[in-house]
């Protein structure tokens, strides 16, 4: 049974959530792209500036970075711009709070951005990689920022090899050990809350399914309904993500603190 939230209801559904936040064992959130749309980073999939100028396809596959390492890098320096001056937005915080409240045990995030560390969240899965890092495609290194001369592109490895960041590209797979930590996470966990991610870009997509298969309740907070609207969340927030997490918050803070 889905839960549609129609603003005069969300107060009731927020206190019924956060019930659910405050007796669950263990609860994981899921996010994706729609997290940090407030924080000035476009989404991957609409249409805005950025992916208006650069089809993803191009700059974000494997085959096109070793094709041409060079024109690729210019165009991920603008978005590394548009990521560093991003900073973390109330939907971040509010996870990172729950976390603190000992009522999150981890985020599973498909972002690049650091956001969610930026906010004070420990636990992060960084399902697709880190934009903050960088690794050398000839020796496998996982090389700093310091270490490599931006000012000449495609930067170089000391190895001399050249260097992406340690992002996953359209066409490499999920890092093993992340992919491993998820699944595990979304199987075990009593509760799941989808944030800003429509959930279709497999393997992350499996784990919503995953989590309700093993008994969890799906939280969904999306500002469109998903795929996931109808059969598999069993609450659903068509609200921004900054708007519902901060009041999801406090209420479990409020439910937490009415225990002692
Ligand atoms: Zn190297």
């Amino acid at each position: 049974m889905v839960y549609s939230m129609n603003a005069p209801q969300t107060q009731s559904q927020i206190e019924a959530v956060a019930r659910l936040l405050a007796q669950a064992g263990q609860v994981v959130a899921l996010t994706g792209a729609g997290i940090s749309v407030e924080s000035g980073i476009p989404a991957f999939r609409g249409s805005q500036g950025l992916w208006e100028k650069y089809d993803p396809m191009e700059f974000a596959s494997i085959e096109a970075f070793i094709a041409d390492p060079q024109r690729v890098w210019g165009m991920l320096l603008e978005l590394d711009h548009l990521v560093r001056s991003a900073r973390p937005n109330p939907a971040h915080e509010a996870l990172a709070r729950l976390e603190r409240a000992g009522r999150l045990s981890g985020v599973v995030t498909q972002n690049i951005d650091g956001l969610h560390q930026a906010a004070g969240s420990r636990f992060v899965v960084e399902f697709h990689g880190s934009g903050r890092r960088l690794v050398c495609l000839s020796c496998g290194r996982q090389v700093r920022r310091g270490e490599v001369l931006m000012e000449v592109l495609p930067p170089r490895c000391p190895c001399g090899g050249v260097v992406k960041p340690d992002v996953v590209f359209f066409g490499e797979p999920i890092p093993e050990r992340e992919a491993m930590t998820a699944f595990a996470m979304a199987s075990s966990c009593q509760v799941m809350l989808v944030v800003g991610t429509s959930a279709v870009v497999a393997p992350a997509s499996h784990l919503p399914v995953l989590a309700k298969q093993a008994g969890a309740k799906v939280v969904e907070i999306n500002l469109e309904p998903t795929g996931l609207s109808r059969h598999v969340s069993d609450y659903v927030f068509h609200e921004s993500a900054s708007a519902v997490l901060p009041r999801l918050a406090q209420a479990v803070e409020d439910l937490l603190g009415g225990q002692d």
